[in-house]
């Protein structure tokens, strides 16, 4: 469902099309912050969630209620609500974390996130292909965890082979998007302290996101295809 803000007073034309946006999973953490950055610089922000929280009701952007990342239906009823605005950049966030450890493998866990971590990116960029024109970006908020050449520990199976696998259509979508001059970008947050982290980290959502924006910023056609820390150092594969 999407909800008009109040506090967005944009108006458009019978055939002028609008550039929009779009950031998942935007109800908390990171997607919260990168909502409330976008909206802030006077873009018009389509902030997507399951279920929409009181900060983000409080952003002044549009929300997008019931987007389940691994939905179809879903993701169908986004695209149909935007009809045929432009989506000037979406920001595929959304992600889950649950840790399994060798001695702890839990198959429908670890299934969940790759649903979640690498399918659900590849999804929603499907459903709004047709909502991305040149000059459109995309960017997918993947992890260094997913680095097969930085991975030094082990551990969080589903996590790190989600995000691997995340990673490689990132740069399968860099590659079948180029002819529509759409670059295509891979982000590490940072360790930054949100939910998923259990509040660790050593930095904040504000910092994170504001390096997030900087990166998508630097995006163009020749660096689509790469892997970025949000700090704004290229990371390996
Ligand atoms: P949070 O747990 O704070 O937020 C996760 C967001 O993803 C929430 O809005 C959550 O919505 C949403 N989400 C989860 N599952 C789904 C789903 N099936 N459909 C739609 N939305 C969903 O995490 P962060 O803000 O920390 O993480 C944001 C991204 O950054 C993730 O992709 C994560 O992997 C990545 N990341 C984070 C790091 C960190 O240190 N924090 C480090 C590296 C990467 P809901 O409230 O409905 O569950």
């Amino acid at each position: 469902m999407r909800i008009e803000s109040q506090e967005n007073n944009y108006s458009k034309g019978e055939n002028e099309t609008l550039s929009l946006s779009i950031v998942t999973g935007a109800n908390r953490g990171i997607g919260l912050e990168l909502a409330r950055q976008l909206t802030g610089r006077g873009t018009t922000v389509l902030a997507t969630c399951r279920r929409a929280s009181d900060e983000l009701r409080h952003v002044g952007c549009e929300i997008f209620e019931g987007l389940d990342v691994t939905s179809d239906d879903a993701l169908g009823k986004l695209a149909a609500s935007i009809k045929n605005e432009t989506v000037h950049l979406l920001i595929n966030n959304a992600g889950i974390l649950t840790r399994e450890t060798l001695e702890d493998l839990d198959w429908a866990r670890m299934r969940r996130e790759f649903e979640v971590n690498a399918l659900g990116p590849l999804r929603t960029t499907k459903a709004l292909l047709a909502n991305l024109r040149s000059g459109s970006k995309v960017a997918i908020v993947s992890s260094r965890v997913g680095s097969l050449a930085d991975n030094s520990s082990g551990g969080n199976y589903g996590y790190r082979m989600s995000k691997a696998a995340v990673n490689m259509a990132g740069v399968n979508l860099a590659h079948d998007l180029r002819s529509r001059e759409i670059p295509v970008v891979l982000l590490h947050p940072g360790y930054v302290r949100t939910d998923l982290t259990g509040g660790h980290g050593n930095t904040d959502t504000t910092t994170s996101a504001r390096g997030l924006l900087e990166r998508i910023d630097e995006t163009t056609m020749e660096r689509s295809g790469t892997f970025w820390h949000a700090e704004g150092y290229e990371l390996p594969w």
